[in-house]
């Protein structure tokens, strides 16, 4: 039996994992910056490919690509923090170089897919993953099935219009649960009120990032909790409509803004509570944080390939 290779492609750094076809113990890893000087993010990845090639047949490479992308053409629509990938057939590029097969896939459905088969989600049918970090990202699996949609770009949950004269998304929309929710959100909520002239022991931090607010709140500073009681606010009630559309049996966070712990998954639950339609969604329901950590992206590209194999 080959193995296969799983990539992810990160915003800062590249990994890549041989794995063999049946098994979630990598044979081999190996990472690299996806930025730098000459040559591009492409050069980049295939120069990590070609590394860490094995001796055993490949069976297929499977990639998570940060960005919306058709996982039916293999066609990135758009990577927002590498220009070079954006409209790029990454799927034809790489069966042209390797003539193996390719699969790629979100990042953020492919996660969805490693949590349920490998993490958190096991044993779970129908399942929702979001991601809250920099972004806000989501995949659904429903009925055992990773939902795409017709052209794959489903399932972008943090791109819900969740207060139509909110504040401007990184997609460019108003009012977006992202562009309230996100990292950058909950800092802007923050400079905001401190312009306001709200009295906080970050008043005089500079830079402020997700991770200061989350320390100064767990020093009991009022604002630094408002701000993540806002954000959880949004979460559980864009969560309340995504159990009334899916009805999954688990909800499971992941992204840096998750690992904030009961400072932001209280209000979510209290959040969700209150906008659910109807309590019978929440019995037997769970809502957990994500157990795969860093190499969510390479087993959920594993996963990828494991059950597109697998189909053929
Ligand atoms: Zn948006």
């Amino acid at each position: 039996m080959g193995v296969i290779l799983a990539m992810d492609i990160g915003g800062t750094q590249l990994r890549a994992a041989v794995y063999p076809a049946n098994n979630t113990t990598p044979l081999a890893i190996k990472r690299s910056a996806t930025h730098g000087q000459e040559p591009g993010a492409f050069d980049r990845l295939t120069a990590l490919i070609d590394s860490i090639w094995p001796q055993e047949p490949v069976e297929a490479i499977s990639i998570a690509i940060p960005g919306p992308i058709n996982p039916y053409t293999g066609f990135i629509i758009e990577t927002p923090n590498i220009s070079s990938l954006s409209k790029f057939p990454i799927g034809e590029k790489l069966a042209g170089r390797y003539h193996v097969p390719i699969f790629a896939g979100n990042d953020a459905n492919l996660a969805a897919l490693g949590e349920w088969r490998y993490g958190a989600g096991l044993g779970h049918h129908d399942l929702i993953y979001m991601t809250i970090s920099t972004g806000i990202g989501g995949g659904v699996i429903s009925n055992d099935q990773l939902l795409l949609g017709s052209h794959g770009l489903a399932a972008e949950l943090g791109h819900v219009t969740v207060l139509p004269d909110g504040p401007v998304c990184s997609c460019g929309q108003r009012g977006h649960l992202e562009g309230i929710a996100s990292g950058p959100g909950i800092t802007r909520y923050v400079i905001e009120k401190l312009a306001e002239g709200i009295s906080s022991s970050l008043a005089t931090k500079t830079n402020l990032t997700t991770l200061d607010i989350s320390e100064a709140a767990a020093r009991g500073d009022q604002l630094a909790r408002a701000a993540f009681a806002y954000a959880g606010e949004f979460i559980g009630l864009a969560l309340a409509n995504y159990l009334q559309i899916f009805n999954p049996s688990i909800v499971i966070l992941g992204g840096g803004v998750s690992q904030s712990g009961d400072l932001i998954l209280e209000p979510i639950k209290a959040s969700l509570q209150q906008h659910v339609m109807d309590p019978y969604y929440l019995e037997g329901f769970e809502l957990t944080t994500a157990r795969l950590g860093d190499d969510v992206g390479l087993l959920g590209a594993l996963a990828q390939a494991q059950i597109q194999l697998t189909a053929k």
